[in-house]
């Protein structure tokens, strides 16, 4: 049943990526032939080509979004973790949000004791932490709230991201660290992503020796808590 589930697993994930790589590439396709079809003027061309490239920033995103989770999960990516602090960090990474958060009148507050130290790679920690701020500040409305926190005991870490946004319906909980998955039921791309932050986030906390965790309550808000162990994990390197 593992091995069907598995295997199943692998079918929908191919067909999910092909899906989201041809449906822009056949709209930008499209666009190139209505602009080539009639000639035009300068500013035209001008207006074609910004869109196109707003299009093809997303697929390069995409694509690397991509590459990223095959390395992780193929374990070819070189662990070299160290000491962070952090504080330090987590506060760095606020500090850089502050003028999304400001244009979406969202109050961001941090608790996270300083000396607080996790031995990890600093640029996948940060993207993981990144996602799940991200995600905070974009399904949080206007004059929401985000509290990031940290706290330690000798076996772990742990990192609270907290937010007073919608909410994930139960239905879709379970679901939302699986690659492509996005809990809206429209998939329209309006604003949102290919629905891979959360995938990643939770594949570089395991491959930190730790994990990823999800509550929510549709109408009062969602925390992701990431777990991670004070000692790495054993021979990473390979
Ligand atoms: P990407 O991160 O690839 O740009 P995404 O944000 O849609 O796209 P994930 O970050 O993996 O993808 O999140 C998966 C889904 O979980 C989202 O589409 C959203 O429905 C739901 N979700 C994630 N974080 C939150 C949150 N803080 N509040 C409400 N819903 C959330
Ligand atoms: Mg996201």
């Amino acid at each position: 049943d593992r091995l069907q589930e598995a295997f199943e697993r692998e079918r929908r994930f191919t067909a999910d990526a092909s899906h989201e790589l041809r449906t822009p590439l056949t709209a930008l396709k499209g666009r190139i032939g209505v602009t080539l079809s009639r000639p035009r003027v300068r500013a035209e061309y001008e207006s074609t080509l910004i869109a196109l490239e707003q299009e093809v920033d997303r697929l390069i995103r995409l694509s690397q979004d991509l590459l990223f989770l095959a390395r992780l999960e193929q374990g070819s990516l070189a662990f070299k973790p160290e000491k962070l602090d952090l504080n330090r960090l987590l506060v760095a990474m606020v500090d850089q949000l502050q003028p999304l958060v400001e244009a979406k009148s969202i109050e961001v507050t941090t608790d996270i004791p300083e000396g607080l130290t996790v031995f990890g790679n600093p640029d996948h920690l940060i993207r993981l932490f990144l996602n799940l701020l991200d995600n905070a500040v974009h399904y949080t409305p206007e004059g929401g709230r985000i509290l990031v926190r940290a706290e330690g005991d000798p076996e772990e870490r742990r990192v609270y991201v907290r937010d007073t946004g919608p909410g994930i319906p139960a239905e879709h909980l379970h679901h939302v660290f699986e690659r492509f998955y996005r809990a809206q039921t429209d998939r329209s791309r309006e604003g949102g992503g290919a629905g891979l932050g959360l995938a990643i986030a939770y594949e570089i906390a395991r491959w930190h020796g730790g994990h990823l965790e999800v509550e929510s309550e549709v109408g009062k808000g969602t925390t992701l808590t990431v777990h991670l162990p004070v000692r790495p994990p054993r021979d990473r390197s390979s």
